[in-house]
């Protein structure tokens, strides 16, 4: 392939942000070698094979990111035991991707004439009734539509003022009957924030926008999220670039204000440009904060993320009417941070066309979202796991006669930076000559696996 230009490029990590950077500007000639590592591709958006699993390695790959099984039925051990995993790609937690088929990962995906098929839906409603799907009836949008569509399409201008509002006052502004419950669960949900006195009125409609460049809101890659993973590393080796897992970079050397090479072992490589998509608030860990200004070492120092628990159902059987379909749902007084939480009740997984799963079991994935902090305390991990079974029994009242297994992964670094009024959001140039940071903890547009694929588009533009 072409190699016009030989600059070298060193990106630490090979999440979806090092992995689209590396293809993008593998692409354009430059010398890309990526370092991850962990052994696999993907970073936290990440896919194993459960077949032959042990314990200790699933929980150790849990903890490298930010995670652990806080819950099991049955215990984790007998579920490894007696294999009950097999057949299963499981991912850290659950993951949907906003935009669906048409999603900014196509849009990458295009340039090299590849291509990633994805499940996709609407989203639904879990009420105490059962539920409604989708959401939003006719009249409903009928109704809210006009105060929607001014938000959703106001300039950039307009969403930078509503950048510092918060998502309650916005509520107290246009949340009349249905858009009152909308804000309030599309706003949690999109950020992963139940507090809506931190969420960003400009971030979330931002973000909301995003999602609708697709045909539908949510999606999930067919074959499970490995699938993205494979094809772009597949891209950067047709491009010449090299990607070397279980490979971790020690330290990213700084001279006179320059990166200027990386040490890896006892080895020192030097490169023309060093990029790295790890958490951001650990990139003091291998560059020596000193070299940068003190105030950007205090606001990545003060970025917070988030976090959420999951929910692993395998079930016998689910009704053929759930199957592929996507539900929130809130639950008022729930002992969180911003009183109400929300999550999703999610069915992509469970049609044959996921194929992350054996053919005889159905997967259901959940979640509900909660704060970093309380993504490690015992007793508010087990209010939300009782949430998830209470909603998850709303749509299939008799699902624990049907349950084969259940997993319960809380995580606290779900996004590496919440998209929050007191989070400012670090652009993808560093104080640093030649270093840049990418991944979910930039500002770019989307939130999530969004994000950190459109922090690589900006980089790869810059080049
Ligand atoms: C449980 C869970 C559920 C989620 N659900 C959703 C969802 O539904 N929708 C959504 O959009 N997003 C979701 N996310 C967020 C999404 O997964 C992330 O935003 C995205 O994967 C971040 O990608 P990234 O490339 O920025 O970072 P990462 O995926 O964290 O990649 C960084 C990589 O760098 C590697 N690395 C770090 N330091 C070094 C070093 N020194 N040397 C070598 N390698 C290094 C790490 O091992 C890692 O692989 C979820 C995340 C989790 C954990």
């Amino acid at each position: 392939m072409q190699q016009v230009n030989k600059k070298r490029i060193c990106i630490i990590g090979a999440g979806i942000a090092g992995l689209t950077a590396a293809a993008l500007l593998s692409k354009k000639g430059y010398l890309v070698t990526v370092y991850e590592k962990e052994p696999v591709l993907g970073g936290r958006a990440l896919s194993v094979s459960a077949d032959s699993l042990t314990k200790m390695e699933y929980t150790r790959l849990l903890s490298d990111y930010h995670s652990f099984i806080a819950f099991s039925n049955p215990d984790l051990q007998t579920i490894i035991d007696q294999r009950l995993l097999d057949g299963y790609l499981l991912d850290l937690g659950y993951h949907a991707i906003g935009g669906g088929v048409l999603s900014n990962l196509n849009e990458v995906l295009k340039k090299f004439d590849e291509h990633v098929d994805f499940l996709e839906s609407y989203v639904g409603f879990i009420d105490e009734e059962g539920y409604q799907f989708p959401f939003l009836s006719k009249m409903d949008k009928l109704k809210i539509l006009p105060n929607i569509l001014r938000l959703l399409f106001a300039s950039e201008k307009t969403l930078k003022k509503l950048d510092d509002v918060s998502i309650t006052e916005t509520i107290k502004r246009y949340g009349k009957g249905n858009m009152k419950l909308i804000l309030e669960i599309f706003s949690r949900s999109i950020t992963t924030v139940n507090n809506l006195d931190r969420v960003s009125t400009g971030e979330m409609f931002r973000a909301q926008r995003n999602l609708y460049r697709g045909s539908k809101p949510v999606g999930y890659p067919k074959g499970g999220l490995g699938v993205i993973h494979e094809k772009l590393s597949d891209i950067i080796k047709t491009y010449g670039g090299s990607i070397r897992l279980n490979t971790a970079v020690d330290r990213i050397n700084i001279n006179q204000g320059k990166a200027v090479s990386v040490r890896i072992e006892d080895d020192v490589v030097f490169y023309d440009y060093i990029i790295y998509s790890g958490l951001l608030q650990s990139l003091f860990n291998y560059s020596d904060e000193s070299a940068f200004p003190k105030s950007y070492v205090r606001t990545i120092k003060n970025l917070t993320g988030t976090g959420s628990l999951s929910g692993y159902y395998s079930l016998s059987d689910v009704p053929n009417e759930l199957i592929g379909k996507t539900f929130h749902f809130i639950e008022r007084n729930a002992g969180v941070d911003g009183n109400d939480a929300v999550g999703m009740i999610d069915f992509m997984a469970a049609a044959p066309e996921a194929s992350i799963s054996p053919s005889q079991e159905k997967l259901v994935q959940a979640y509900i979202i909660c704060t970093p902090e309380e993504a490690k305390q015992k007793k508010v991990l087990q209010r939300l796991r009782q949430i998830l079974d209470k909603n998850l029994a709303r749509l299939i009242p008799d699902y624990d006669q049907k349950l084969n297994w259940a997993l319960y992964p809380s995580v606290w670094h779900l996004d590496g930076v919440a998209k929050t009024i007191d989070n400012s959001k670090p652009s993808i140039e560093t104080p640093i000559q030649n270093l840049y940071v990418i991944g979910d903890g930039v500002k770019a547009m989307g939130i999530g696996f969004n994000c950190a694929l459109n922090s690589a588009r900006l980089l790869a533009n810059q080049f």
